[in-house]
């Protein structure tokens, strides 16, 4: 069954935030030094969790994606992984991570039926990853690119966010270290979502300018053709290299974007700039039939208008989405409750 909302776009991607903590504190995302973190009580246990996808896999769903916070933070994650991994509907179930603690968990989840990773590096520089997340795991970061490889996962990528006068003198170099670790790299204008607080037009890089400084180096580039809902352009060099561009901030995709998202308390978002989200928490434990949460489902994301990135397009001046005081006020507004 295919469930379509008002723009006719299916559901078909669960992006399942499994937890609002983080072990980095990246500075386009959590730049703040305290958080009101979700209640304990209100975490959705694997067994209810499962028990949701089942219900949106039942109405379309077919990828599932995990996310944070940092997933890896999460307790057992291997065994969520294990028990979506079982499920004939979900054929896709990949991660986003930060890396850090991805080299001892990959061989895990790999057995686990995780299959593809997708790891956030901005800098190939320590110190300035230490600027930029106020840690100092880049070295750990690199070790888990290479232990995702080794563990043969069916694909490992490199997510980057570009900042202007922060890492967008490292496009080049992040492309040459993508290759040499097996892994797509995917460039990400820098968006004014959640916690990006200090967000400004002047700090984003755009997927022209990208272009531009790539080809500068690397000579002519050519879009590699293909149909998907997938956020990323992609693109080749002359030597083969494919790279990625995702240009949520200058050219949104909101047209074809079937994707939805769980917080770890479950709350279900339809878009990443939604102010509200629908309570599934509440019904699955008040007990709540298979049938009851399929048709609230359903009937909400049928109604679906959501195009949140588009709209914000059009803005004269736009600044970050949600203030900072309106934040602290509820968690669920910040990129990392919702699985950015
Ligand atoms: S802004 Fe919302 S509708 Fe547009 S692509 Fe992002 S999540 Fe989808």
């Amino acid at each position: 069954m295919v469930v379509s909302d008002t723009f006719a776009r299916p559901l078909r991607n669960l992006r399942l935030s499994v937890t609002d903590r983080c072990n980095l504190r990246c500075q386009y995302c959590m730049p703040e030094r305290d958080y009101a973190w979700l209640p304990r009580k209100d975490i959705l246990d694997f067994e209810e969790v499962s028990a949701l996808v089942d219900v949106f896999a039942q109405l379309g769903v077919d990828k599932v994606r995990l996310t944070g916070g940092e997933p890896l933070v999460r307790r057992d994650l291997a065994e969520l992984v294990r028990l979506i991994a079982a499920k004939p509907a979900i054929r896709d179930l990949a991660m986003t991570t930060n890396g850090v603690l991805l080299a001892e968990q990959a061989p895990a989840l790999k057995t686990a039926g995780l299959r593809r990773v997708t790891v956030s590096l901005d800098t190939l520089n320590a110190g300035r990853f230490r600027e930029l997340t106020r840690f100092d795991d880049h070295p750990k970061v690199l070790s888990g690119i290479e232990a995702a490889a080794r563990a043969g996962f069916e694909s490992v990528k490199i997510d980057t966010v570009v900042i202007r006068g922060v890492n967008d003198d490292e496009l080049v170099a992040l492309l040459a270290f993508g290759k040499s670790a097996g892994a797509e790299v995917r460039f990400i204008e820098y968006m004014d979502v959640g916690g990006a607080t200090r967000w400004s037009r002047d700090r984003v890089v755009s997927r022209a300018d990208m272009l531009g400084t790539l080809a500068r180096h690397y000579g002519p580039i050519e879009p590699v053709s293909e149909t998907t809902s997938a956020p990323a352009e992609r693109f080749r060099l002359s030597d083969g290299t494919v790279f990625g561009i995702i240009a949520s901030t200058t050219a949104p995709f909101c047209r074809s974007c079937d994707r939805s998202r769980l917080t770890a308390d479950g709350l279900w978002y339809l878009c990443l700039y939604a102010p509200n989200g629908t309570d599934l928490r509440g019904p699955l434990r008040a007990g709540a039939s298979r049938e009851g949460l399929r048709g609230l489902i359903e009937s909400t994301w049928r109604a679906r208008s959501d195009r949140g990135a588009e709209e914000r397009l059009g803005m004269r001046n736009r600044s970050p989405l949600v203030p900072l005081t309106t934040l602290k006020g509820d968690p669920h507004l910040e990129m990392h409750t919702r699985g950015g």
